[in-house]
C-alpha cells in the first residue's frame, strides 16, 4: 500500500471531500473512515485494513503512518458505482476474508 503525505489536514480534506469510505471488510460505504457500521471492521483493530485501506501521513500532525478505509475518490469511477448498487440492494456479499463472528455465538435473527 502506498503511502499518500499530506501538508495538512486541509489538503487531505480537499482531496476527499465527499467523506465516504469503503470497508475493507463488507465493501459497503461508510461514514466512519475508522468503523463499519454494517460488519464491525475496526480499519484500526488488530488486522487493520488488511491492504485494502488507504495509509497516509499528514505533516503538520506528525509522522504518524494513520491507515483508513479507503476514501471513495480514490475508487475508479466504473468501480464505484457498483459498490454503490451492491450497498444499496442489501444483498449479502462475499464474505470477508478474515471475519470471526465468534463474539456473539450464532447467528439467531428469527427468534
Ligand atoms: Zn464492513
Amino acid at each position: 500500500m502506498k503511502i499518500e503525505v499530506f501538508e495538512t489536514q486541509r489538503e487531505f480534506n480537499n482531496k476527499f471531500p465527499s467523506k465516504f469510505y469503503i470497508c475493507s471488510c463488507c465493501g459497503k460505504i461508510v461514514i466512519d473512515k475508522y468503523t463499519c457500521n454494517y460488519c464491525g471492521w475496526r480499519a484500526d483493530g488488530l488486522f487493520k485494513t488488511f491492504g485494502k485501506g488507504y495509509k497516509f501521513i499528514i505533516k503538520e500532525q506528525g509522522a504518524d503512518i494513520q491507515e483508513i478505509f479507503k476514501p471513495v475518490e480514490t475508487m475508479k469511477e466504473d468501480n464505484l458505482s457498483k459498490m454503490i448498487l451492491n450497498s444499496n440492494t442489501g444483498q449479502e456479499d462475499a464474505p470477508c476474508p478474515i471475519f470471526f463472528k465468534g463474539e456473539e455465538g450464532e447467528k439467531d435473527e428469527r427468534k
